[in-house]
């Protein structure tokens, strides 16, 4: 047996896991730099109980409250330099997983004046100051991988920063999300799920990677229940968040495949959730397995007997309305198949044809 697992965060989790562990933010420096959505942070109470805690310790923070979903370079840019002119000694991510990765990105920005969103995706390996990161959706798991995807304008796409960027602690604390909009808690929760998806189904999945996955199975079994039936206790939103966590170490140790790949056109063109991109184009590439052991497993976990119970449970969660052409799937499939390190997450060899195939089942009327 072979395997690599590394998981350099810590990770923190259970209710009220900031205050309790508030010492540890000592570690990082005197000033920090708190990064956040418009406004869901503060409305969520992370907000409150992060600034109590970092006054606590005596360290002076900031706070950039400006992330946009999908953050853009551009607001990267601007939150680095204030980061910069405050001398932030590390970041805090506040959020969903956009101002989460939007931390992280600037984080290696402050640590690095020359780099720019012109120079950004130049292939240097780059340094970042310390990142910490506090989820408040259950969903992108951005809280314990290295990835940071943002939105590049001038390429007119997301994509991933190209750098490492661990956070140090994830503090993760199911109470903040209790707020979630019904809608929102799906699409994240989607998200979530295709993450366990992928990293499982992938070339990279190892003994320690698949762990994760199936006690993420499991966990979802009672979640989707939970989910058709709008029952959001507080036991759901704790299984969701510790199933998302779970995702999201998994695919640090694996990586995402072909529905997240193609996903990113979907919502930069088409505004669809990253989530519901994503959740949008799972049955199709599930169908699209030629061999299927893997998929059994998963199906077996969740207590499905096959792909079309799966199929039934997430037409009770979300439908898309969007209308696409015969040339924009084309554009959208070309498009991916540059996208590599995707192609090389998917365990069976994968045609452009057959990438606009699942373009065409999923998206089809
Ligand atoms: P998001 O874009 O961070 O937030 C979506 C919406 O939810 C925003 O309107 C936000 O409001 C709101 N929200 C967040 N927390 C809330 C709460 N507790 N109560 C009420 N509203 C709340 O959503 P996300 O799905 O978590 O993140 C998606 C991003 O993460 C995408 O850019 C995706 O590509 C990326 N992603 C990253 C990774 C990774 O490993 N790094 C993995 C998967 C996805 P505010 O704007 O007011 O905060
Ligand atoms: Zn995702």
């Amino acid at each position: 047996m072979n395997f690599k697992h590394f998981m350099p965060t810590e990770v923190y989790f259970g209710k009220h896991v900031l205050s309790t562990n508030r010492k540890l933010l000592k570690t990082f420096g005197q000033r920090a730099m708190i990064v956040t959505g418009k406004s869901s942070a503060k409305k969520c109470g992370a907000l409150d109980d992060l600034s109590s805690a970092l006054s606590g310790v005596d360290i002076e923070f900031i706070i950039f409250d400006e992330v946009e979903e999908n953050p853009s370079l551009e607001t990267i840019e601007k939150g680095s330099s204030i980061g910069k002119d405050f001398g932030a000694d590390f970041v805090i991510g506040v959020g969903g997983g956009s101002p989460m990765d939007a931390a992280k990105a600037m984080a290696v920005f402050i640590k690095n004046p020359e780099i720019t969103a012109e120079n950004i995706f130049d292939g240097r390996v780059l340094g970042h100051i310390p990142m910490l990161a506090i989820p408040t959706t259950s969903g992108t798991g951005s809280e314990v991988t290295q990835y940071s995807i943002v939105t590049s304008n001038k390429e007119k796409t997301k994509k991933g920063l190209g750098q490492i960027v661990f956070p140090s602690i994830a503090f993760v604390d199911s109470r903040y999300t209790e707020c979630l909009p019904y809608d929102v808690t799906v699409s994240t929760a989607i998200d979530a799920f295709t993450h366990l998806v992928e990293g499982y189904l992938n070339t990279n999945s190892s003994l320690m990677s698949e762990m994760y996955g199936e006690k993420g199975f499991e966990l979802f079994k009672g979640c989707f229940k939970k989910l058709i039936d709008k029952n959001l206790d507080g036991e759901f939103r704790e299984n969701v968040m510790l199933a998302s966590t779970l995702g999201g170490i998994q695919i640090a140790l694996a990586g995402t495949s072909l529905p997240h790949g193609m996903g990113y056109p979907l919502t930069y063109y088409k505004g669809l959730p990253h989530g519901i991109a994503n959740g949008i184009l799972t049955i199709g590439y599930l169908k699209s397995f030629k061999n299927k052991s893997r998929i059994s497993r998963a199906l077996k976990l969740l207590g499905l007997s096959d792909i079309s119970e799966l199929e039934d449970i997430f037409k009770h969660l979300f439908t898309i309305n969007i209308n696409i052409t015969d040339e924009e799937i084309f554009a959208y499939a070309e498009a991916f198949m540059d996208q590599k390190d995707k192609l090389k997450n998917h365990t069976e060899p994968v045609t452009m044809q057959d990438i606009i195939d699942i373009y065409t089942v999923s998206l089809a009327k």
